[in-house]
């Protein structure tokens, strides 16, 4: 009945007009990238590697990156010229959700504030006629908000400013269009202890253990716009850099603080009816996240634009650029192109090639962007009739070569295990559900095959079905 309802709901919205904004994330800018091993940062950090999966990334870097490094200037700067030329005008706005700088340590304060600078720089002059609205990732640290207020002060109104100066979280409105666009500072809710804190001064170690329910008073904010959203009957987009839940190639590992993660949720929920799109970086892949009631029907979704860094911990990507389109009156999200530089590629011929990988709804055969055709598309993950576990998983990594691949994800062996994983990932957002989910599978596995069988993939599937009924049911 509530599917019914949903898609009633969807048929009868009006489209308006059709806009589109480029949503980029983490480039983790190096400048101190290298070919040389000697030299360059990165290559130390990735000695833990064993020898023959170095020699691989070695053989596949260039000018344009690595798979073991952070991005140099020519990635960065091709993936600009990319949007420029595919789309760079007529557009609304772009996101940049954090990440800018680089994971490689020895950066000072003044060379990562130049490294900001230049890349707004380049963004500014990319679009020269469209605002950039920033938000901070993990990474981008070392640097109080005003330093960075002053810096991004030609894209965000004075209201905007006057919050991200104390907070590093803000508002936009988009009055003439009755939507309004929430920025978050994600940072404040990490699951590492301490809570990252751009307000302390350069040189310090600019972590301020915080351990309150609401640091900075975000929460407070946050549900105070949606409120006044709600009441002007107006709907959001929510940005960030680290979403909730957990990331789906590291197998159960969380971003935000449990507490905090709860209570993200639980303000989706709550605001579902008003919320047209949640959108996040930090994990690196091409994926996305969808959030039920509390009885367990889909209310919302969130979309995870892959980087442009081609590193990551938990296995490599391609670099990607997203580029949305959407319902400029109702702020409904129509659809993406998803574009792609095949590194390798590019690295070898000496020129960034970046093309269209897939477009979203073409790729998975999808009617509408909404919760519950994210949830039916995540159901046809364990079905093992149907491909769309195959096209995901090609999108999740950004179309990395098989060769890369094998080393750290399903390997080539898209199983039901590694579907699970996905599966799990995509519709349990605390790591609890997360890790039932994906348990409750796995104990059902063993207890039913001996330990040296090969099971046959059609039964895995079936069982995984069986299995993700009676888990769905609870
Ligand atoms: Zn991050
Ligand atoms: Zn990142």
């Amino acid at each position: 009945m509530i599917r019914y309802v949903l898609l009633l709901t969807c048929l009868c919205t009006v489209h308006g007009e059709v806009g589109y904004f480029w949503h980029l994330s983490d480039m983790h800018y190096d400048p101190k990238y290298s070919l040389q091993a000697n030299d360059n940062s990165c290559w130390k950090m990735r000695n833990n590697m064993d020898s023959e999966h170095m020699r691989l990334y070695k053989r596949l870097a260039g000018t344009f990156g690595s798979y073991g490094c952070d991005s140099p200037w020519a990635l960065i700067e091709s993936a600009a010229q990319a949007m420029r030329e595919k789309h760079g005008k007529g557009i609304e706005f772009v996101l940049w959700t954090g990440d800018a700088l680089s994971h490689a340590a020895g950066m000072s304060p003044e060379l990562r504030l130049q490294c900001l600078k230049n890349l707004t720089d380049l963004l500014s002059h990319t679009f020269s006629e469209q605002f950039v609205f920033p938000v901070l990732g993990h990474e981008d640290i070392g640097l109080n908000f005003t330093l960075l207020a002053n810096l991004w002060n030609h894209w965000l109104p004075e209201e905007a400013l006057a919050t991200f100066k104390n907070t590093g979280f803000y508002t936009i409105e988009q009055r003439t269009k009755n939507y309004w666009i929430i920025f978050l500072n994600t940072n404040l809710w990490l699951n590492v202890g301490s809570v990252i804190d751009n307000r302390v001064p350069q040189r310090s170690t600019n972590t301020a253990t915080d351990n309150s329910n609401d640091p900075l008073g975000q929460w407070a904010w946050f549900q105070s716009v949606l409120d006044t959203a709600r009441s002007k009957k107006e709907t959001v987009y929510i940005v960030g850099h680290t979403a909730p839940g957990v990331d789906e190639r590291e197998h159960g590992a969380g971003g935000l603080k449990e507490k905090h993660n709860t209570r993200y949720l639980q303000l989706v929920r709550q605001y579902a009816d008003i919320i047209r799109g949640q959108f996040f970086g930090h994990w690196h892949s091409d994926t996305f996240r969808v959030v039920y009631s509390d009885i367990g029907s889909p209310v919302s979704w969130i979309m995870m634009a892959p980087s442009i860094t081609p590193y990551q911990q938990g296995g490599p990507n391609n670099p990607g650029l997203r580029l949305y389109e959407f319902d400029k009156t109702s702020g409904q999200v129509l659809d993406y192109k998803q574009y792609y530089l095949n590194l390798p590629e590019a690295n070898s011929f000496g020129r960034a090639n970046w093309v269209m990988e897939y477009s979203l709804l073409k790729h998975y055969e999808l009617k509408e962007i909404t919760a519950l055709s994210l949830h039916d598309l995540a159901d046809r993950f364990t079905q093992s009739n149907d491909n769309a576990f195959v096209r995901y998983y090609a999108a999740n990594t950004v179309s990395l070569p098989r060769e890369v691949e094998e080393i750290w994800g399903c390997g080539g062996a898209l199983n039901g295990a590694c579907a699970l994983q996905h599966y799990c990932s995509v519709t349990r957002l605390d790591p609890v559900s997360y890790s039932n989910c994906f348990q409750s599978y796995a104990f059902a596995l063993a207890s039913t095959s001996s330990p040296s069988a090969q099971i046959d993939l059609v039964i895995l599937y079936q069982l995984l079905a069986i299995l993700l009924t009676i888990l769905r049911c609870r």
